[in-house]
């Protein structure tokens, strides 16, 4: 039997977690988010993150993204650094993945799932010593090679829809959606990461199996970028040094929260990610 619990994600709860900001601090005291996103046709992705970093309070930003991307994704995203892909390997060994200071990293978001960037994935989950957040399409090539998560040494965070859910297990989508909770722990006790597993109430589960389910969100949020937001969201939190646990609930709550918000400003139908992303900063500020 699973000893482990299952709660109910609340505002107060939130609102305790919530990193503090104090008179005697400059941007590097909240941290700097490292967000690895976008691809030829897919570089919103990447900002949509960055953004959602930034709105969550990280101090600093840095996306890394193809080369050929970084003139658009700089017209658009004004307040992140920009550095290429390659940028990230070690010169001298271009088999090591070299951390500059970041506190936190984010991997996958509208990457595409070419064989280099495959192993830049491998890299990252190998080698880095600050919590990753592996979404997208860094999923869907870590189904490719799920052993790979035995290696990790940093706490890592998954955030699967239903469909990457089922292509990481193997399960059918219909399997995953009728278990939920049981789908969630059971991935987190047997990789010993943290689950937050998307849809209509998403379920978030820690390595030892206990269970988060929050409450706010609704269906105008299954729109694309959705889940880039929430992926940038959870990564500028884990920059300002609260726990990985933490940051996973904050940043499930707040998203919901802030598409809760669109919702009724431009109604389900017609909101798009970009909204969701304008909304952080009211969402939030009703929690000060
Ligand atoms: P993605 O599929 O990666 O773009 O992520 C979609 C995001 O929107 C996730 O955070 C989902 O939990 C959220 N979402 C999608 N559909 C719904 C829904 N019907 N109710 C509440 N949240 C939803
Ligand atoms: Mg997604």
């Amino acid at each position: 039997a699973i000893e482990a619990k299952i709660s109910l994600i609340t505002e107060k709860m939130v609102q305790a977690l919530l990193p503090k900001r104090y008179s005697d601090t400059h941007k590097g005291s909240y941290g700097k988010a490292l967000i690895i996103a976008g691809s030829f046709g897919m570089t919103g992705a990447a900002i949509l993150a960055s953004k959602a970093a930034l709105r969550s309070g990280a101090g600093i930003v840095k996306t890394a993204v193809p080369k050929e991307l970084s003139v658009i994704i700089e017209n658009q995203l004004i307040e992140a650094i920009t550095v290429s892909l390659e940028e990230l390997w070690n010169q001298d060994n271009q088999q090591a993945f070299r951390l500059k200071g970041e506190d936190a990293i984010a991997i996958g978001p509208g990457s595409g799932r070419a064989e280099a960037f495959k192993k830049l994935l491998e890299a990252v989950v190998e080698e880095a010593t600050v919590p990753v957040v592996i979404d997208a399409d860094g999923l869907n090539l870590l189904a490719e090679n799920i052993d790979i998560l035995k290696s990790l040494k940093a706490p890592c965070i998954i955030t699967p829809h239903p469909g990457e859910m089922a292509r990481l297990t193997g399960l059918s989508i219909d399997e995953i959606n009728r278990n939920r909770i049981d789908v969630a722990r059971g991935f987190s006790l047997k990789w010993k990461v943290i689950t937050l597993l998307k849809g209509a109430r998403t379920i978030i589960s820690d390595e030892k199996g206990n269970v988060y389910i929050n409450s706010t969100g609704n269906p105008g949020m299954a729109t694309a970028g959705s889940g880039d937001v929430l992926t940038g969201m959870i990564t500028g939190l884990l920059a300002q040094g609260i726990s990985p646990l933490e940051a996973t609930i904050t940043a499930a709550y707040l998203h919901g929260k802030a598409g809760d918000r669109t919702a009724e400003k431009y109604g389900q139908y017609s909101m798009l990610a970009g909204d969701i992303l304008e909304e952080i900063p009211y969402g939030i500020k009703e929690l000060l």
